[in-house]
């Protein structure tokens, strides 16, 4: 019989790629609140990005999260989102996992930066009535956390402290075109993928 979780996490992300930036997010996020598991979600059309910037492949960017998570307890690697194919919603995502999990308590983990432009997610209320939004910090974002002008009224909110790691997937995009190291900044199973897999790079 499958043990049905009290409380799941869930960070979305383009993961493009992933980074050590996501998982020490996650890994604490999950400690400090008690998380069974950690959903790594990865979008499939990330609608706020697709416009501004060439995304890689899904199933690419979901193999990096999975050789990422390989072996670490409790983090996942989700391909919800790319099952369901479309822009990617986190509204869509998580009536889908309550739906499949009644009962557990949703547990949204976003970083600082995220939860600043949380306003401009589609069916907003949606979301805001099915999930705690975990906020975790992250450098170059300071948010206002409590009172009326805070991008987080009305929700159900827990800051959780993690280590300040000053790491972007943008970054990371840059130091592979340039030849600059990953090594690191993003864990050395996921690296081999990115090898493989010839991403980022101009040249394999
Ligand atoms: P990009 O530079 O392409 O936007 P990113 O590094 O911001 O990539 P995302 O996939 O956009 O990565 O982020 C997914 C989630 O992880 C977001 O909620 C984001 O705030 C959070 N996050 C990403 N990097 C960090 C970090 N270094 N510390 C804390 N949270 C992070
Ligand atoms: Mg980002």
């Amino acid at each position: 019989m499958v043990r049905v979780p009290r409380r799941l996490g869930i960070l979305g992300g383009t993961f493009d790629p992933v980074h050590v930036g996501h998982l020490v997010a996650a890994v604490n996020a999950r400690h400090e609140l008690s998380l069974d598991r950690v959903f790594l979600v990865v979008a499939n059309e990330p609608w706020q990005k697709v416009a501004s910037r060439p995304v890689t492949p899904a199933v690419d960017r979901l193999a990096l999260v999975e050789a990422a998570v390989e072996g670490v307890e409790g983090l996942e690697a989700s391909g919800i989102e790319i099952a369901r194919g479309g822009p990617s919603y986190t509204a869509d995502t998580v009536a889908e996992l309550a739906a499949q999990w009644p009962g557990t308590e949703l547990n949204l983990i976003v970083g600082a930066d995220a939860a600043a432009g949380l306003g401009g997610w589609e069916r907003l209320e949606e979301v805001r009535s099915k999930v705690v939004l975990v906020v975790v910090n992250r450098p170059g974002t300071t948010i206002d956390a409590t009172g009326p002008a805070s991008p987080l009224e009305g929700w159900d909110v827990r800051m959780v402290e993690v280590p300040a790691l000053e790491i972007s997937s943008t970054d990371l995009r840059d130091r592979v075109a340039t030849g600059r190291p990953l090594d690191f900044l993003i864990p050395m199973p996921a690296i081999r993928v990115i090898r493989q897999h010839g991403l980022y790079s101009v040249t394999r």
